[in-house]
Formats: structure tokens, sequence, C-alpha cells
């Protein structure tokens, strides 16, 4: 998608610290991070939200949460971790890519804001 930022992030338009990459997803450092280690996970396809996606993306889906828990084991979260999708407006969602955000290294709290 031509004016998406993590498209362009995929694409090597745009630099990004990258930890993880294969044919699917890529794994990213958030530009802001939220936390000691905030990796972002997007696919490589653009989807723009989670409430985008269909029966047709459930390899994509299990292959992304499988990439994030290897990362999470790369960069030695073992003592635990957290996963988010922002969804939409009133989820938080600024942009409009599918992501996960992977954070981790301190003591997380709950609910969040
Ligand atoms: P929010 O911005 O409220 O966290 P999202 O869930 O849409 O909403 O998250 C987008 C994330 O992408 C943010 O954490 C932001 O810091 C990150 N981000 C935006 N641009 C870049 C970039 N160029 N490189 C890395 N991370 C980025």
């Amino acid at each position: 998608m031509a004016d998406c930022i993590f498209c362009k992030i995929a694409s090597g338009e745009i630099p990004s610290k990258v930890v993880y990459e294969d044919n699917f997803v890529m794994a990213f450092h958030d530009i802001e991070p939220q936390a000691p280690t905030h990796i972002v996970i997007i696919p490589r396809e653009h989807i723009a939200s989670l409430d985008h996606v269909s029966d047709s993306h459930k390899d994509l889906l299990g292959h992304i949460f499988l990439s994030i828990k290897k990362v999470a084991k790369a960069l030695d979260l073992k003592d635990g971790y957290r996963v988010v999708s922002n969804c939409g407006h009133l989820g938080g969602q600024t942009v409009s890519h599918i992501h996960f955000h992977l954070l981790g290294g301190r003591q997380l709290q709950w609910p969040p804001g």
C-alpha cells in the first residue's frame, strides 16, 4: 500500500531496527518504546487491522504468533511479556497495518489505560 508506513518498513524503503524477518513477517524495534523491550511484529501483507482478517489469514495469524514466541525467546524475555494489538480508533490504533506489540523487560500493569 503506497502510503502505509509499515508497508514501507516491510519493503526496506523506511529503515528499521529489524530483530526477525522471513517471507511472511517482520519484527522491529518500536521507535517510541513503552518498555525496555518493545518490538512491533507485522505481516508483510497489508491488512488494515485485526478487524480486517478473514479465514484466508488463518495460517498467517498462526505464523505471526509463532514468530512472536521466537522473538521473545531470542530477546530472552523468559520472565514474561505482553502481546497487544490495538484495533481501530477506540482501540488506540494509529498505524492502519495490523501489528502486534511485544512488550517486556519490566513489570507490566493491568488494566491498560
Ligand atoms: P500507538 O501509536 O497508539 O501505539 P499503534 O498500536 O497503531 O498505536 O502502534 C503503532 C506503533 O508503531 C507505535 O508504538 C509507534 O511508536 C510505532 N511506530 C510508528 N512509526 C514507526 C517507525 N518508523 N519505526 C518503528 N516503530 C514505529
